[in-house]
């Protein structure tokens, strides 16, 4: 007999709660516990999954593989091409090793949910106890529900309920053990496992030996790495988190959602630290900073929430139903002056330019891009959230399509359209020195005082090898106006 624990997003020792239960069960049965992972071409391909993503993930995998391996625990990591053959391959797996038990933490999106589900039912008919357990969440979505039993589509009433039910449940962000040795010996009956390697990247994942060596001395793997980056941000930066995370050359943020999107961090180990590290103690009082970067985590709950509740986000369709019918353009020749960070727009360039460089954007530029591709160039939003996936090493469903219905307007928001970004303004606000654009935009390093902010437009001389805008925001944010308000009243 075994017990098996299958890794997903959730690619850590500490604070995983299948792990955690699977360990304790193998214990209490005297069995051996051996872990699996499953990479799916077919899946990746489906959720546009970044190449630096799944570079992410493989690292991490050799680090995980290590680390369970000083306890004794293998870890199995196999190639399946075709998602729908996942579930029958792993009841093969249980078998051929002979468990009884698998354990799992839950995926919200809607095929992950549905896998989940069938696996739940199959384990009957296959003779295995499946046990997917909540644990990607701080709370978990379906606890929370407004007065009327109403599920909550705007942020601050459902922040209030999240603090109130961690007030109410604060074991919920007690940590789970990280197992021990494991309980049975499996060096011997599983030794082929401990001696499998972890497969290379799927053909079309691959990274170019330079796009290796840039990601990986920017990314380091695994989750001693995370917690020690979470450490050190709450030692240092989270004081100022506050006045300074809007802005993006302050470096101020934690960036830390590449471990949160893997699962290297546990929400919950980075909101209990947060708090711990809060003089008060409290989630909500004491240091300014720590409550506000506790309430940006739990946006990272919110849009997992709205993900399982109305799971038609997931289907390519609006939060909003009365904004599909809105007209989009399909400009390529935009559309690729956006991607290449080409736009004439410095702030919107240097964030575009951040993100193919470096796999990672800061959330104030990701509001301002996402902004400029769906009112000011006026393009499907979808083809942005689809750009950001194939190239962010924290993609995440639920963020970002949460973070693109907030921008374009047709997500949980109630922001209503008519707000609408000036790329220039949001530029001298949040970059008033416009150190990121030089960092960025090298073209522009020479330019001084606030004509960086605006190159190439009203009174400036022009600066040679940067662009003109590719369009005028005046007048592209009339045509947005419009076009909005046509495509509500088509309804
Ligand atoms: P910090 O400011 O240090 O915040 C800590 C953590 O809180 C983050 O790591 C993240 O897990 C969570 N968080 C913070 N802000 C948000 C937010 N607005 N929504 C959800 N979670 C948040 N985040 C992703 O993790 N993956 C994505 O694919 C993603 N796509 C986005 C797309 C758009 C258009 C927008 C506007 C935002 C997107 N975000 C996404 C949210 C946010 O930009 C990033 O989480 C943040 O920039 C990560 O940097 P950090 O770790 O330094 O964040």
């Amino acid at each position: 007999d075994a017990v098996v624990h299958w890794f997903k997003c959730d690619l850590r020792t500490t604070d995983n709660k299948a792990l955690h239960l699977a360990y304790e069960k193998a214990k209490s049965k005297g069995v051996p516990l051996i872990c699996l992972h499953i990479i799916s071409p077919q899946d990746y391909k489906a959720h546009m999954t970044s190449a630096v993503r799944v570079d992410f993930v493989l690292r991490t995998l050799e680090v995980l593989k290590e680390d369970l391996a000083q306890l004794d625990i293998p870890l199995y990591v196999e190639t399946v091409e075709k998602r729908k053959d996942i579930p029958g391959r792993t009841f093969e797996l249980c078998k051929q090793w002979g468990a009884s038990h698998l354990y799992t933490n839950i995926e919200y999106e809607v095929d992950e949910l549905r896998r989940e589900a069938l696996m739940t039912r199959k384990a009957l008919e296959e003779g295995i106890a499946v046990e997917a357990v909540p644990d990607t969440c701080v709370v978990a979505p379906g606890e929370l529900s407004s007065g009327t039993g109403n599920q909550y589509a705007v942020y601050s009433p459902w922040f209030r309920a999240w603090l109130a039910y961690l007030h109410k449940h604060p074991h919920q962000l007690e940590v789970f053990d990280r197992p021990a040795k494991n309980p049975a010996n499996a060096r011997k009956a599983y030794e082929d496992l401990f001696d499998s390697t972890i497969p290379d990247a799927p053909r079309n994942k691959m990274l170019t030996d330079e796009e290796k060596r840039r990601f990986r001395s920017m990314w380091p793997p695994g989750e001693n790495e995370a917690r020690e980056r979470l450490s050190k941000f709450l030692q240092e930066r989270v004081h100022d988190y506050k006045d300074k995370r809007n802005f993006p050359a302050a470096n101020n943020t934690a960036v830390i959602s590449v471990h949160l999107t893997s699962g290297t961090l546990s929400a919950r180990t980075a909101v209990a630290t947060a708090r711990d590290a809060n003089k008060s103690k409290k989630l909500d009082g004491g240091d300014h900073g720590i409550v506000n970067w506790i309430s940006e985590v739990a946006w990272r709950d919110f849009y997992k929430h709205v993900l399982a509740h109305w799971p038609y986000v997931c289907m390519n369709k609006p939060f909003k139903p009365e904004y599909t019918n809105i007209e989009w353009e399909y400009d390529n020749e935009l559309f690729t002056k956006w991607t290449q960070g080409q736009t004439g727009y410095p702030f919107i360039d240097a964030a575009m330019r951040q993100l193919n460089h470096t796999g990672y954007m800061h959330n104030r530029a990701r509001m301002a891009v996402a902004s400029f591709l769906a009112k000011d160039l006026l393009i499907d939003w979808r083809m942005g959230e689809r750009y950001f996936m194939e190239h962010l090493i924290d993609g995440d469903f639920a963020s970002n399509n949460g973070g693109w219905g907030f921008s374009a307007s047709t997500g949980v928001d109630p922001q209503p359209y008519f707000r609408i970004f000036n790329p220039i303004l949001q530029s001298e606000k949040f970059d008033e020195n416009g150190e990121y654009i030089r960092k960025w935009v090298p073209e522009l390093k020479d330019v001084q005082g606030k004509a960086i902010h605006d190159p190439n437009g009203r009174g400036a001389k022009g600066v040679k090898g940067y662009p003109k805008m590719c369009v005028d925001h005046k007048k592209s944010r009339n045509r947005a106006l419009a076009r909005y308000k046509e495509g509500l009243e088509r309804d």
